[in-house]
């Protein structure tokens, strides 16, 4: 915490003429610590969260009361359909030869379940799609096997993870009844991590769970030895539709109302851990900011959403894009807080150099605080891809993820892994941000989504 007192007061006498009030609230953020006070309410009392479960539902309510508190105006719900899913109560995974281990193993949201009585089959190991597609895979249980490495960004989650993303699709597609996937994380604390993973709706929905690492090296060493067999029972199952909430709230714009500045975190978590690093550090950091910029009073208006059932639907980003779709033309840009609760060390913008630019400008205060870089990426935060894919600009601050990944969608994600000082820093970057782009004289250019066809 010293070390965030001195960079603030720095900042603040380099800052002081140009822009007072923003420096004003970076200290009030490191001292005053709101965004973790808020991350670990959320986590401690509400806890686990999951989409379409009654704890998502007490979420809501904790997040109209939080709102509320602040001071936000318009503070609501808006309607959500979350297409459940859930785990089963006594969901097993086995090895069952060459010797009988169980192993420690989560299904992956969206999974079907067994049939009853289970299925057992004898299992593949590839490390890779490329692997997958050289094999006669029909009849048997395909287990991807790749190591997650540590890294400060998202690059990992997003190579290795395709396994878990598209794993059943393509396992599916080659004939496999089910399939393994060794946890996307970097833990080794024998923890599997859940995390969605996807269906096409032309091939056959396998069951999906996910393997501790420990256990992923366990049944690898089993293959080492000959053949492997392992038995699945999986309850899981989609659910059908239930009636959920996004919870919003805003402060009205001071000269330019109409112009609005979107700041989203998701509301919802796994069904496992409390959902503390994801995501309720990010609800934390985008509370705090409100709170931060209502007395900053910005020229435009900043719209708070905290959106349902990110996890395995994006359902409250769809819902919000359907629903607000006139007005987005009037969405002027717009931040997730999406990636735990590591120091910040820039941002990251979809689009265009000239967008880019821009941001760099609005960025430039925060070098005192290690975070003013501003760099192109593909994506930012799975909420705004509905609108993004709208053409409202979004601009994602980059924090570092290298201990996010050893938690992430595990029953490790409490609220003891997050550091006060760095979620402070994190929300002080963010709040600044958002207090820019509420207040900028000149815009972002739109986005411009390229033709698919
Ligand atoms: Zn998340
Ligand atoms: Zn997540």
């Amino acid at each position: 915490m010293k070390h965030g007192v001195a960079f603030l007061v720095m900042l603040f006498s380099v800052q002081a003429e140009a822009a007072p009030d923003p420096a004003r609230f970076l200290w009030r953020a490191l001292s005053e610590r709101g965004a973790y006070a808020r991350a670990v309410r959320l986590a401690d009392e509400v806890g686990a969260r999951l989409a379409g479960s009654p704890a998502a539902e007490r979420a809501v309510a904790w997040a109209l009361a939080e709102m509320k508190a602040i001071g936000l105006e318009n503070v609501r719900t808006e309607p959500v359909t979350v297409e459940a899913w859930s785990r089963g109560a006594d969901d097993r995974v086995e090895l069952v030869a060459p010797y009988k281990r169980r192993l420690r193993a989560l299904a992956l949201g969206r999974s079907p379940g067994t049939v009853a009585g289970g299925v057992s089959a004898e299992v593949i190991e590839v490390s890779s799609f490329e692997a997958l597609r050289k094999l006669d895979v029909r009849g048997k249980i395909v287990f991807f096997n790749h190591a997650m490495r540590r890294s400060r960004d998202f690059e990992q989650y997003g190579t290795v993870g395709e396994l878990r993303f598209q794993g059943a699709i393509e396992a599916g597609r080659a004939g496999a009844v089910a399939a393994l996937v060794r946890s996307v994380g970097t833990g080794s604390h024998r923890l599997p991590h859940t995390g969605a993973t996807g269906y096409d709706p032309k091939v056959a929905a396998i069951p999906f769970a996910a393997l501790a690492a420990e256990d992923a090296e366990l049944l690898h060493r089993a293959l080492g030895r000959g053949k492997a067999q392992v038995a699945l029972n999986l309850g899981c199952g989609m659910r059908g539709p239930i009636k959920s909430s996004n919870v919003v709230g805003e402060l009205r714009g001071r000269g330019k109302p109409d112009e609005i500045v979107l700041l989203g975190a998701h509301l919802d978590s796994w069904d496992v851990g409390d959902g503390a690093l994801d995501d309720g550090a990010g609800v934390g950091i985008v509370l705090e900011t409100a709170r931060l910029l209502k007395e900053l009073r910005p020229q435009r208006t900043v719209r708070i959403v905290l959106y349902m059932n990110e996890e395995y639907g994006l359902s409250g980003a769809k819902a919000y894009a359907v629903a607000h779709a006139a007005e987005l033309p009037r969405h002027i840009a717009a931040m997730e807080s999406d990636s735990g609760a590591g120091v910040p060390l820039g941002f990251a913008m979809p689009g265009i150099e000239a967008a880019r630019s821009i941001v760099r400008g609005l960025a430039r205060p925060l070098a005192a605080l290690g975070s003013s870089e501003v760099t192109a990426a593909d994506e930012i935060g799975a909420d705004l891809i509905p609108v993004h894919q709208a053409g409202v600009p979004v601009v994602g601050l980059q924090q570092d993820v290298s201990d996010y990944f050893e938690w992430h969608h595990t029953d490790g994600d409490t609220a003891d892994k997050i550091d006060p000082e760095a979620i402070s820093r994190a929300s002080a970057a963010f709040a600044f941000m958002a207090a820019q782009l509420a207040d900028s004289v000149e815009k972002l250019p739109r986005f411009v989504p390229p033709k698919n066809d």
